[in-house]
């Protein structure tokens, strides 16, 4: 029997292209043990493994990106902006986008008091324009979660999409938020374990454990047939979270750019996050070109 459920929104990307591929990464350095940890004083190892981000990983990543010529989204908290301003330039000089991934990435799912969100994205928001140029338009929140009042407050502040793990739908394809029955300019490009480098990769000596150190192989399939499963549905968005730190290593970082030819053979659209939110904005606006099937 086939189903008539609808299945995504039917949206056509550029270029005749089936599958939009997001390559995002979050650069947060040792923020992210951190975070994990919930407290400052980490033990050494783990600690230097975050700093393995700024210090060798995100060059690579860069370099690979540069080879490949395909643009990605950086999530930077201001923390990370204030202290490796040199690196932040070097993602927005390559003419990847920057967005917004908290000020110190210390909210990690915890409830934030709206006043205090503001200040975050005050503070970061600064940090990044400084260093790039421009007001970020996109935001990843700390662990990818969101806040009650995040998607009024991305509107409020002309945000044009978001990227989390508990959107308001789950699922696959892009769509835009809604308030009072009504669609609004705020995108949600929405994450999944399965798609990011953490459970894969991340290794902590000390508890909580995290002890994972996949198969690079191993990864790639997972990656790679969810992208042709998505390719064949055909209006869908693959989003890889990344993180200089774990996927910048010499070997994943191989893995990573030869499934970047394969899908680039294979008839991806790599956009930032920001290309692609103004595409499926201006798809859903009266004028917006249907693209429907
Ligand atoms: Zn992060």
């Amino acid at each position: 029997m086939q189903t008539t459920l609808p299945n995504g929104e039917g949206i056509r990307w550029p270029e005749g292209r089936n599958v939009a591929v997001l390559l995002t990464f979050d650069f947060d350095a040792d923020r992210l043990q951190a975070a994990y940890f919930g407290r400052e004083d980490l033990p050494f190892a783990d600690r230097s493994r975050g700093l393995y981000g700024p210090d060798e990983g995100l060059a690579r990543c860069l370099r690979m990106l540069e080879r490949q010529a395909v643009p990605a989204t950086f999530f930077v908290p201001g923390a990370i902006c204030r202290r490796y301003p040199d690196h932040v330039r070097a993602i927005a000089a390559a003419g990847h986008e920057v967005a917004y991934h908290g000020d110190l990435h210390d909210s990690h799912g915890a409830p934030v008091p709206l006043e205090t969100e503001r200040e975050n994205m005050d503070r970061a928001e600064e940090a990044i324009a400084a260093l790039t140029g421009k007001k970020p338009v996109g935001c990843r929140l700390p662990g990818g979660y969101q806040q009650s009042y995040t998607v009024d407050l991305l509107l409020e502040r002309g945000y044009r999409y978001s990227s989390a793990a508990n959107p308001a739908r789950c699922c696959d394809w892009a769509y835009l938020y809604e308030k009072d029955g009504k669609k609004q300019p705020l995108a949600e490009f929405s994450t999944d374990p399965m798609l990011e480098d953490l459970p894969y990769y991340f290794f902590t000596f000390v508890a909580p454990h995290h002890k994972a150190s996949y198969n690079n192989a191993a990864v790639r399939e997972i990656w790679q047939d969810e992208f042709n499963g998505r390719r064949a549905e055909g209006d869908k968005f693959l989003c890889l979270k990344l993180h200089p730190a774990l996927i910048g290593r010499s070997s994943r970082c191989k893995m990573l750019e030869d499934l970047i030819v394969y899908m680039r053979e294979n008839g991806a659209w790599f956009a930032t996050c920001a290309q692609a939110a103004d595409y499926v904005i201006a798809r859903n606006s009266p004028a917006g070109e249907e693209g429907a099937r």
